[in-house]
This record gives C-alpha cells, sequence and structure tokens, in this order.
C-alpha cells in the first residue's frame, strides 16, 4: 500500500487536457504531461482495501491489478509496474487514453471521497514503458505449428492475435480497411487515440510474428462488398470456407457495425450521414493528406445537428468544430442526467451522471454554451426545392414512470424547426453485419450478434469462435481487449487440449 494516510492528506488531481482553445484548432492528442511527483502521490492515495473493488465485477474488465501497480508507482518501482500491468492487459496505452474507467466509479476512495485517478496511472506507466525502451517485442520461443485466422483487425482482434501467438501458434489477422486497428484507427479520432500509437503497437505484434493482411474483405461476394450501411468499405473478396479449410481455428472479431438510422419524413435529403461514414473519411483523409485530398464531409460553415450522444456523438462534435462549423448542436431524446448519482445508483455501480466531455467543452468555448438539448424528438427533416437538407422539424416529449416502466410523451405545442446543413446520426449501432457469419453458417441471437457464450466463443461451427463487439455488441475497447484475451485462451485450449494463457 502506498502512504497509509495518503487518501486523508491528498486531494484527487486529475491530469488536464490541452488548452480548449488551442486544442480545437488541431486534431494533435488531448492529453498533456503530468509530473512524475503528482503521479506518484496520486498513487499513494490509493488505500489497498481489503476487497478492491476497482479490478472486480463493476470495476476493470480486464481485472487489472489497480492496488498493486499503484503502489509500485508510488515506490518509484515503474518497471514492475509495467509488468504487472501488462499481465492483465495487453494495450494500456489504449485504455489508458480512451477507457472510461469503470475502475474509478467503482474505487473504494470513491463511496467517501474522491476516487483514485487510476486511468492516468495507467497511462503514465505504459508511455514511461515506451520512453525507457521496455516494451519491446517478445516472439514466442517455439511454434505448435496451429495456425488461425482472425477477421477484423480492432481491440478484440488484435488482443486475441497477441495471445495466440504468445502461446506460439501462428495468427494472420484479416482486415477489410486498408488500416489495422478497427476503431481504433477509423473510429476514434485522433484527438483522442493518435494513430502513431495504434501503429506503435501493430508494429511490436509485427515483430513478434502476426501476419496482418489489409483490404481483405472476409466473406464478401459480389453486391455483398460493404454491405453495411455506414458507406462504402471496399477490399477485395476472401473466401471464409477457404480460411475454415486452411486453419486450424476461426474467430470472428468483426464488430458491430450496423448503423441505427433515423426514418422520419424526408430521410433521402442531402446532408444527413451517418457518424461512422463523417468520422472514417475524416481520419482517412487526415492520415492520407492532411485533408487536402478533400476526400471527407466536411462541416465548414455550416449548421451542424448531432442526433444521439455517447463517445461518436461527442466525437461528431469536436471533429466539427476542427472543420470550422458554424453552430453546433447535439439532441439527446432522454432526460439530462443529475450531477450525483440517483438513489437507484450507488457506488460501486458505474455513475450515471451529467459528465462534460472534451467536445462539449469545445463546443461551450467556441459558441458559448454546452451544445446538448434534451428530451427532444425528430419529427422530420426539412429541405430545399434541388433536395438538399435545410432543417429539422422537433417537439419536446416528457419522461415519466409508469408501473417502474419509463415511457415517453410529446409535449403539445413545443414543436420547433431547426436549421441545419448537416445532421450527423449518432443513435448507436444494431449489431454485427451478417454476410462473414453467413458465409460459415454462424447463427446470431436474438440481438442478431453472432452467438456465443461469453468465457466459451465458440459459436454452433466447431472451429469458429466470435469475440468482442460481434459477439456483445456495440461496447467499448476495455470489454474488446477482455474478450479477444479469454477467447484466446478458449481456442488455446480446443487446439492443445489445455491453455496456459490467462
Ligand atoms: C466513434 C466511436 C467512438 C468510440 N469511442 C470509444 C471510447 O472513447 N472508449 C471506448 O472504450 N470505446 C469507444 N468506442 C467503442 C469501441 O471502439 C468498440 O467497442 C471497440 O473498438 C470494439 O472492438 P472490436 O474489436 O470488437 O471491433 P471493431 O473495433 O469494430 O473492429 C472490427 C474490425 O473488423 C473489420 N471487419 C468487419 N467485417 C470484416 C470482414 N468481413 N472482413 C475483414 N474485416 C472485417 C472492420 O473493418 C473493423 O476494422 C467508440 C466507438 C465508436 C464508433
Ligand atoms: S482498463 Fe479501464 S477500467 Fe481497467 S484500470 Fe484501466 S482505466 Fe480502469
Amino acid at each position: 500500500m502506498g502512504k497509509p494516510t495518503a487518501f486523508i492528506e491528498i486531494e484527487r488531481e486529475q491530469a488536464s487536457y490541452r488548452d480548449v482553445a488551442i486544442r480545437m484548432k488541431d486534431y494533435d492528442e488531448l492529453y498533456t504531461p503530468v509530473a512524475e511527483t503528482t503521479l506518484k502521490s496520486q498513487a499513494s492515495r490509493c488505500m489497498d482495501c481489503g476487497v478492491a473493488f476497482c479490478q472486480s465485477d463493476n470495476g476493470c474488465p480486464v481485472s487489472n491489478v489497480c492496488p498493486e501497480w499503484n503502489d509500485l508507482v508510488y515506490r518509484d518501482q515503474w518497471k514492475e509496474a509495467l509488468d504487472r500491468l501488462h499481465r492483465t492487459n495487453n494495450f494500456p496505452e489504449f485504455t489508458g487514453r480512451v477507457c472510461p474507467a469503470p475502475c474509478e466509479g467503482s474505487c473504494v476512495l470513491g463511496s467517501v471521497d474522491k476516487p483514485v485517478t487510476i486511468k492516468n496511472i495507467e497511462f503514465a506507466i505504459i508511455e514511461r514503458g515506451f520512453q525507457e525502451g521496455w516494451v519491446v517485442a517478445e516472439p514466442p520461443k517455439k511454434r505448435t505449428g496451429k495456425s488461425i485466422a482472425i477477421i477484423g483487425s480492432g481491440p478484440s482482434g488484435l488482443a486475441a492475435a497477441a495471445q495466440l501467438n504468445k502461446a506460439g501458434h501462428s495468427v494472420t489477422v484479416y482486415e477489410r480497411v486498408d488500416r489495422i486497428g478497427g476503431l481504433l484507427m477509423y473510429g476514434i479520432p485522433n484527438m483522442k487515440l493518435g494513430k502513431d500509437v495504434v501503429a506503435r503497437r501493430v508494429k511490436l505484434l509485427e515483430e513478434e510474428g502476426v501476419k496482418f493482411i489489409t483490404g481483405a474483405n472476409v466473406g464478401a461476394a459480389g453486391d455483398n462488398i460493404g454491405s453495411d450501411n455506414i458507406g462504402s468499405i471496399g477490399g477485395n473478396a476472401v473466401s471464409a470456407e477457404t480460411l475454415k479449410k486452411d486453419n486450424d481455428a476461426v474467430l470472428f472479431c468483426t464488430g458491430a457495425t450496423n448503423a441505427r438510422d433515423l426514418l422520419v419524413e424526408n430521410r433521402e435529403l442531402n446532408g444527413i450521414h451517418f457518424a461512422m461514414d463523417f468520422l472514417r473519411a475524416n481520419t482517412k483523409s487526415l492520415l492520407d493528406s492532411k485533408l487536402e485530398d478533400g476526400n471527407f464531409i466536411s462541416a465548414k460553415d455550416k449548421n451542424v445537428i448531432v442526433i444521439g450522444g455517447g463517445d461518436t456523438g461527442t466525437d461528431c462534435i469536436g471533429t466539427s468544430i476542427r472543420h470550422g462549423a458554424k453552430s453546433v448542436v447535439n439532441f439527446e431524446l432522454l432526460p439530462q442526467p443529475g450531477t450525483e448519482r440517483a438513489d437507484n445508483n450507488p457506488w460501486p455501480l458505474w455513475p450515471k451522471i451529467l459528465r462534460v466531455d472534451y467536445g462539449h467543452a469545445e463546443a461551450a468555448e467556441k459558441f458559448g454554451e454546452d451544445p446538448r438539448t434534451y428530451c427532444l424528438l425528430s419529427k422530420g427533416y426539412i429541405g430545399d426545392k434541388d433536395g438538399n437538407l435545410t432543417g429539422i422539424k422537433t417537439v419536446n416529449v416528457e419522461w415519466t414512470s409508469v408501473d417502474g416502466q419509463f415511457k415517453m410523451a410529446e409535449i403539445e405545442g413545443s414543436e420547433k424547426t431547426w436549421e441545419a446543413d448537416l445532421i450527423l446520426l449518432s443513435m448507436g449501432f444494431l449489431g454485427p453485419e451478417q454476410y462473414a457469419n453467413s458465409a460459415l453458417d454462424v447463427e446470431t441471437d436474438e440481438r442478431s450478434n453472432y452467438k456465443a457464450e461469453y468465457d466459451k466463443f465458440t459459436t454452433n461451427v466447431d472451429g469458429v469462435f466470435a469475440a468482442g463487439d460481434c459477439r456483445r455488441g456495440q461496447s467499448l475497447v476495455v470489454w474488446a481487449i477482455d474478450e479477444g484475451r479469454r477467447a484466446a485462451r478458449e481456442i488455446d485450449r480446443f487446439l492443445m487440449g489445455e491453455s496456459l494463457l490467462p
């Protein structure tokens, strides 16, 4: 344990983002360095409580043993802290940047005071590891002769590849787009996760022996290529049957990419886009040409309305501001959450409270107010005679609890028209696309996810497994890493009869 009395004496001091007025002019990462003395004193606030909720149940999905590395940081044993962190998490540099930190929501200190800055400390440990040259490729000493095809290169596919390669199997990752990383690459924007950070880890995996094939669209045939509703994906068709025949196991890590649409009046107007079309094209153009090729949906000088919140909505707000939008408004259907936990949302559950994310702060700086408007139902888009979007009609709603059920009712007379040149739909995802699994007759569950039990990950087809968002629905990076690691263990067991993987 750190300093026994530190949690009483030392206040929580969270790492701050770069100055809002400066950062919204570029696509560089938001983060600022934290002094080593601050990190050590913040780590010392960890009480090493008898039952560390941060690492179990409602806490960290990969069961990071936060109290152990907090203590090691406090004692200046950074390399040991890194080793301890890597034992449970293959990619702390991703979670240290983008994880919402459920560990902090369930930190025992958080039940009486502000929680330990666990995520900041995780970030510092891994970045110190890279700076010191401690993070190096560690190829397996022996190969088993077994081969595995992983379809999809998001965090679940990468975590599974890392673990299976460690066990000595030959792993090939097939990715339909032109860069590796899944939503780490073409989803979460550069401001939150620099693409050099993703490439740095992919390079290490390559050095360890993992093979990556981009532009490989598995299961696609004819019209099937890019059959989802998030824009054209392309890639060369790769036969799923051949992958199955040529490998000892196949793992689907294809994500949950079917975006929810808002099919109200005049949906066909020009200027209404899915959030992922907007974000993916922006990142690709930024990486290909610093946005000079013009191959992206521009928000410049436009009145932008983002419908739906969450990480995706925030990323649309932040990106629109960087384009130079004239205005940005964010519609939320649900009521505004409180600033404190509600009675039915006690510690150690994830706190459902109002958060001001980076995009909200930037909109407030640029336009003078938080962009979010709550309890708003969109009724129909408005366009001009040329078929271009000019606005949207809404009505306010109120939510009441009837017999324990949350019910919504429109408020008469609250109809309003909003000016809009660009509408970005960010209302969540409806599960995975169905062409890759169909090619191997992999069944789906009632939510259209690939059917495989958590912690077993086997589908109805012998030797075919599924993990990450395509199995559990759109979720979090840390859950995808957890699923990839666990699926790797099950595949290792399937191939070898037993597994030493954690
Ligand atoms: C805009 C946005 C922002 C987000 N922000 C955060 C955040 O801040 N923090 C957080 O924790 N989570 C965030 N998430 C969620 C998180 O990114 C996902 O839960 C996570 O990436 C899921 O990982 P995955 O490996 O299961 O799938 P994905 O990351 O979706 O990767 C799936 C990959 O499979 C590929 N693929 C699909 N089909 C095929 C095929 N047939 N052949 C070959 N390749 C195929 C896809 O191209 C893709 O690269 C965000 C999501 C979005 C959309
Ligand atoms: S991965 Fe997320 S939940 Fe786990 S310790 Fe890191 S920030 Fe917390």
